[in-house]
Parts: structure tokens; sequence; C-alpha cells
């Protein structure tokens, strides 16, 4: 190992299995997640409750939480096999939106890249867009990272927009920033979910689904 490389435990906890970076070693009062932002395999599943106030789907849910971040990611093999999938949240403690924390230099997403070379594929489900905000700069450490792993591609499917109206004053960051990420096509692929992949994405990434919210038949393409 590297001198000043982190190091990332996966370990099974009754919160699923979890990834614990180095630094987040404590947990603190005011974030109820810390320090299990990032959890990955089967047991990074969200009951349907949860993700249907996050992303807003079957239909659009007044209980929508605000401050909530909530990403899905998928990391697939040049054939396109899916080789792991996980969650992350955002540190209401630290202020990290969970797309800055898996893509930043020496994060999760460099890690297991750097170490699994068959990575051809990474695929984000996030119910907000990437932010490019001075404290957060999702958009700069995600084009980081692609640079530094050109051959890796990534789609990323977003539920709605993050602080790109006009009465932001960081609109206007924010929406260079996505105009930047989007002319990266065919590299970096930018859109809505779909209603398709929203139903794929809770099929693979949910439990607790009301049998009448999706058809068997979704579950199994
Ligand atoms: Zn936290
Ligand atoms: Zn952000």
């Amino acid at each position: 190992m590297n001198p000043g490389e982190k190091t990332f435990q996966e370990y099974l906890t009754n919160q699923g299995t979890v990834v614990k970076p180095y630094c987040w070693q404590r947990q603190n009062h005011t974030c109820g997640r810390c320090p299990y932002h990032i959890q990955t395999g089967e047991e990074a599943r969200v009951p349907y409750a949860e993700f249907h106030r996050v992303f807003g789907f079957p239909y659009r849910s007044t209980a929508t939480i605000q401050n909530k971040h909530l990403l899905f990611y998928e990391l697939r093999s040049f054939s396109g096999r899916v080789v792991q999938k996980g969650h992350a949240t955002n540190c209401t403690d630290q202020d990290n939106h969970p797309d800055s924390m898996l893509f930043e230099v020496g994060g999760y997403l460099d890690a297991v890249t750097d170490a699994y070379e068959n990575t051809g594929c990474i695929i984000l489900y996030l119910n907000y867009s990437p932010c490019n905000e001075a404290i957060h700069c999702c958009v700069s450490k995600i084009c980081n990272f692609l640079l530094k792993y050109q051959e890796v591609t990534l789609s990323i499917y977003f539920s709605q927009l993050y602080h790109t109206e006009d009465g932001f004053l960081t609109a206007i960051w924010n929406r260079e920033a996505l105009w930047s990420l989007s002319s990266l096509w065919p590299w970096v692929t930018l859109q809505r979910l779909p209603g398709g992949g929203m139903a794929y994405l809770l099929c693979n990434s949910g439990y607790s689904i009301p049998g009448s919210t999706l058809h068997h038949s979704t579950c199994d393409e």
C-alpha cells in the first residue's frame, strides 16, 4: 500500500454491508447515518417508503424530504455484468453530498476502480442532479475521476434538478456544470430517470414493495 493511501473496510453489521473509511471512525450525534454513508450489496436496499419519499415514485409525494440526498450506484464490467451495487447518503453533520463522497480523490470509487480493472461502466441513480457548489464540487470530482479512469463510462439518472432555479445563488454554477457534463456524451450520459428506470431501480434496490406498485414481470426483466 502506498503511504497515505486510504483504506476502506467493507463488513457486515446490523445495518448491512457498510463501507467505513478510516477518517469516519466516529459516531456523531447530529447525523444518524455516520459513519455508514456507503452501503454495498443486497443489504444496501432501502425500504419502499423511503424510496418513495426521496424519489417521488410512482407519484410525487407531498412529504418529499428536501435535504435528503440518496444515490444508488452500479459498477458494471465491460461486458455489462453488474459487478457491485450499493447506495450512498448525504452527511448532515459534515454537509457532504453522496456523489462528492463517492468520487473524491482517494474516495471509495477511486479505491474500487483502481482495484478492479474490469470496471467498464458506472451507473448512478440520484434523487438530485449533481451540483458544483463550492463546498461540494460534485461535478468537478466526477470529471476528475473520469479523467483518471478514461476507459470507464458513466450514466447518470436523476429524479429532480438540484438548485438550478433562478432563486438560488449557485444556480449558474450548477447549470453550467450540468452542461459541461452533458457535453462529454457519449462518455457520460445525463438524463432524468424515466418511469421504466424507476421501476428497475425499485426492483433492484428497494424492499417491502407493495404488490400493486409493480408487476412481477417488471422485476424479472
Ligand atoms: Zn454523517
Ligand atoms: Zn453536490
